[in-house]
C-alpha cells in the first residue's frame, strides 16, 4: 500500500457517554476530518435523517452489502446490525484525509486489521449513575431499550484497554479539548509528518526510522 498520512480515528464508547455530541463538535471545529456514515438496520430515532447519522437499511440490504464485501467491518450491537462502508474510508485515507469512525469495540478490532495504526479513543462517562441519567434524559429510547443499553455498557467499557486514549466526559468543553489534542498529536506523529513533508525530510536528510 502506498504511504498515506490520513489518520483513522475510532471513537468508541457505551451509549450515553456523549460520544456523538463530542464528535459533532470536533467536526464543526475541524471540517477536514471526514466522518464515516455507518449502515444500520436499527430504526431511525426522532430527528435522525437517512444519510446523515446513518444509512438506514433493511436486514436484507445489510446482508447484501456484507456479502459483497462492501463493509470494512460490521457487528451486531444491541440486537441490530451496524457496519462501516469500505469505499469512503479507503478513498479518504488514499487522499491523505483523516477519517473518523464511531463504532463499537468489535468493529474497532476489525478496523485495526486493515489499518494497524488506527487510533482508538475511548469515551468514558464520569460514573455509571451519570451514564444512566444521560440515557434516560435523552428520552429517545423505550425503557427496556435503555435497560439493555445500560447492561451492555459494562461489556463495552471492559474493552476500553484496547484503545490508545481515554477521555472521561465529565465536562464537555474539557473532553472536547482533549479530543482536539489527540487529533493534533496524531497528525504530528513521525510517520504522518514524514509523508506530509516528504520533500523537507529528504532535504534535511531525515530517513525513516529502522
Ligand atoms: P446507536 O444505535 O446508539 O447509534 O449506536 C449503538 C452502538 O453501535 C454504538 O456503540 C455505536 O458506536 C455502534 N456503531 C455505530 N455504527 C457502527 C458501525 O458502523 N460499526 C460498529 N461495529 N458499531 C457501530
Amino acid at each position: 500500500m502506498s504511504p498515506t498520512y490520513g489518520n483513522v480515528f475510532m471513537v468508541v464508547a457505551p451509549s450515553g457517554a456523549g460520544k456523538s455530541s463530542l464528535v459533532s463538535a470536533l467536526l464543526k471545529q475541524d471540517p477536514s476530518i471526514s466522518l464515516s456514515i455507518s449502515c444500520t438496520t436499527r430504526a431511525p430515532r426522532p430527528g435522525e435523517a437517512d444519510g446523515r447519522e446513518y444509512r438506514f437499511v433493511s436486514q436484507d440490504e445489510f446482508m447484501r452489502l456484507r456479502d459483497q464485501d462492501a463493509l470494512l467491518e460490521w457487528a451486531e450491537v444491541h440486537g441490530n446490525y451496524y457496519g462501516t462502508p469500505r469505499d469512503r474510508i479507503d478513498e479518504a485515507t488514499r487522499l491523505g484525509r483523516d477519517v473518523l469512525l464511531e463504532i463499537d469495540w468489535q468493529g474497532a478490532r476489525q478496523v485495526r486489521q486493515r489499518f494497524p495504526s488506527a487510533i482508538g479513543i475511548f469515551i468514558l462517562p464520569p460514573s455509571i449513575e451519570e451514564l444512566e441519567a444521560r440515557l434516560k434524559a435523552r428520552g429517545q429510547d423505550e425503557p427496556q431499550v435503555i435497560a439493555r443499553r445500560l447492561l451492555a455498557a459494562g461489556g463495552e467499557i471492559a474493552h476500553a484497554p484496547e484503545c490508545e486514549y481515554v477521555i472521561i466526559n465529565q465536562e464537555f468543553s474539557v473532553a472536547l479539548l482533549q479530543l482536539v489534542q489527540i487529533v493534533s498529536a496524531a497528525r504530528l506523529r513521525f510517520s504522518s509528518q514524514a509523508v506530509r513533508h516528504a520533500q523537507l525530510f529528504s532535504q534535511l536528510g531525515i530517513s525513516a526510522p529502522h
